[in-house]
């Protein structure tokens, strides 16, 4: 039997088949319970130990639910004795028990290509480096405005087969998905994809840009004619891609006069353009700054389109979106002050695309763990719009050494100190920016714990003064 066979079997009838999923964060939970359900039996095979996990209760419940659990490694022997192998996003496809059973033929699949052999609402998929989030949400919110029941999640929030439990009739399915994800996947197919962008971030995991690309294709690779592909054509990478989609492909570009797709008419309104119609949004009242942003309503715009949501509506609903948590988020203003919370920012590409999207002078708050890179590219970007540097964490040292120059640096001992200066320094007219750069490992749990630690800070210090 070939492979392709063997899937489909395995597709049409899960009973009684042996499946191993690899990990057990959210997404291995949910999928367990999914192929339980389907009256599969399970392994879950889990690297980390029981202590490193701290995931009693999740261990508990899958042991009630009839799984059995391999902890604290991968074994070959695990994995061979399965007729299929479900993996969590989090899980390299080239670990040598995969390897292993890719050559003894088993079929090995994402958990999102597993969902998708279930899914019957219309599936509209997001993948890119940057601004997965983003769009989701606000392709989820313009489809809710519309009156549309719709999942969102994927990547973020509920795993697709977490939602496929529910068993709820959604109007549209809008899920964010990693390149983890589409690199093993056979069938998944969207309806419409979305790619937005191809930077350079994951190369510690491909060794390539090529490869990478190659693996964030794959989202159109199931596709046909009466599918959807909305891409980044100001992006060389992404814009290579399109003679090898079958899908019915919208550019969508910060470059006027196009013939076809999204751009942007100027700062303030984008143009969607589908045969002879024209349509125009105004962007003057949204809510989310900055050019990487109009970059993501444009992709919204038009996935809203072609699902036939009306102009108005599209129109209210940008400018009813506020945007997520921690991603220049506006946490308020006090005496002219504004104060912005963008904790997600871990990298330095992130913290240069915070500085050009606010309007200065910024007294910026950076730092946290230092992850090897160089911080340079922030120099330019500094000196035109931060009027003060406030630097905490590990990387402090090496950001002060690569950054000083003209721009007055500030070394803190944490975020309280760091807050208590900013909030000290700032002018009426001035912008507080926590954008790190970094991640928060050496101080925090997660990007979220400082960003919610930098805004009770910030509200403390505003309450006081009150
Ligand atoms: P993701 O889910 O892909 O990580 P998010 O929507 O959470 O993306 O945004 C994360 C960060 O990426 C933002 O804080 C911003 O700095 C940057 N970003 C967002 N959208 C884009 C975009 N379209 N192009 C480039 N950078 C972006």
């Amino acid at each position: 039997m070939n492979r392709a066979q063997q899937l489909y079997d395995i597709k049409k009838d899960l009973a009684g088949k042996r499946c191993v999923v690899v990990g057990m964060a959210a997404t291995g939970m949910a999928a367990t319970e999914f192929l339980i359900k389907q009256g599969a039996t399970v392994i879950v095979s889990e690297q980390k130990t029981e202590r490193e996990l701290r995931l009693g209760p999740s261990l508990k419940r899958l042991r009630a639910l009839g799984a059995e659990v391999e902890l604290g490694k991968h074994s070959a022997r695990t994995f061979l004795g399965g007729d299929l192998i479900v993996l969590s996003p989090g899980v390299d496809p080239r670990i040598p028990p995969l390897e292993q059973a890719r050559e003894k033929g088993i079929p090995i699949v994402s958990e999102v290509e597993l969902a998708s052999w279930f899914l019957t609402a219309p599936l509209i998929a997001i993948t890119g480096t940057n601004g997965k989030s983003t769009t989701t949400s606000l392709i989820g919110h313009i489809l809710s405005a519309w009156g549309k029941k719709v999942f969102v999640g994927g990547n973020i929030g509920t795993p697709l087969t977490a939602y496929l439990l529910q068993q709820e009739e959604t109007g549209y399915i809008v899920a964010e998905i990693s390149s983890f994800q589409l690199e093993a996947i056979s069938s998944f197919r969207p309806w419409i994809a979305l790619l937005l962008n191809l930077g350079e971030d994951h190369l510690t995991r491909h060794p390539t840009l090529a490869s990478y690309a190659a693996a964030k294709a794959r989202i159109f690779f199931n596709q046909g004619p009466q599918d959807w592909a909305i891409i980044n054509a100001d992006d060389a990478a992404v814009k290579a891609l399109i003679p090898h989609i079958r899908a019915q492909v919208v550019p969508f570009s910060r470059e006027r006069n196009r013939q076809q797709g999204v751009w942007l008419e100027d700062r303030d309104t984008v143009v969607y353009k589908n045969g002879e119609k024209a349509e125009r949004f105004a962007l003057a009242r949204v809510k989310i700054k900055g050019m990487h942003n109009r970059e993501n309503i444009m992709a919204a715009v038009a996935t809203a389109t072609i699902c036939g949501v009306p102009r108005a509506v599209i129109q209210e609903s940008l400018e009813s979106f506020a945007g997520l948590e921690h991603r220049l988020e506006l946490v308020g203003e006090w005496n002219g002050v504004r104060v912005y919370n963008d904790s997600k920012a871990t990298n330095v590409a992130s913290a240069v695309t915070a500085l050009l999207a606010l309007e200065g002078p910024i007294i910026l708050l950076a730092g946290g763990r230092d992850k090897g890179g160089a911080y340079a590219p922030l120099r330019r970007v500094i000196e035109e719009r931060v009027k003060i540097l406030i630097l905490m964490g590990e990387a402090q040292s090496r950001m002060q050494e690569a950054l000083q120059g003209p721009i007055p640096i500030h070394p803190v001992a944490g975020m309280k100190e760091g807050v208590q200066l900013a909030w000290r320094l700032a002018n009426p007219g001035d912008t507080i920016l926590l954008s790190p750069a970094c991640s928060s490992f050496d101080m925090f749990e997660n990007f979220e714990e400082r960003g919610r630690v930098f805004k009770n800070l910030v509200l403390n210090f505003a309450k006081e003064e009150g």
